[in-house]
């Protein structure tokens, strides 16, 4: 099966999203906007050359590496256990 995620990226000159694919992580069919990447994902498209079909260029993609590393977050059914720390 070639499953893969999408990750987005922002054109540097017309403010339009380019999309290009990663195999490096789940590959879950996901979608990434370019300010929530998980940094696997990040890392295996750095660098790779990504074409804007608006304006017609070619642009490496880059990894912000000033930024925390994005972590997953996730919901979980409450359980009794979880009202003593339960602030509302
Ligand atoms: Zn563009």
């Amino acid at each position: 099966m070639g499953l893969f995620d999408y990750i987005h990226v922002t054109c540097p000159k017309c403010d339009d999203q380019m999309v290009t694919q990663s195999k490096a992580g789940p590959c879950a069919m996901r979608d990434f906007s370019p300010d929530s990447v998980p940094i696997e994902i990040a890392k295996d498209v750095e660098g790779e050359t990504i074409h804007c079909e608006t304006c017609d260029r070619s642009y490496i993609i880059v990894v912000d590496r000033t930024t925390p590393e994005t972590v997953p977050i996730f919901a979980r059914v409450k359980s009794a256990r979880d009202s003593a720390r339960d602030y509302n």
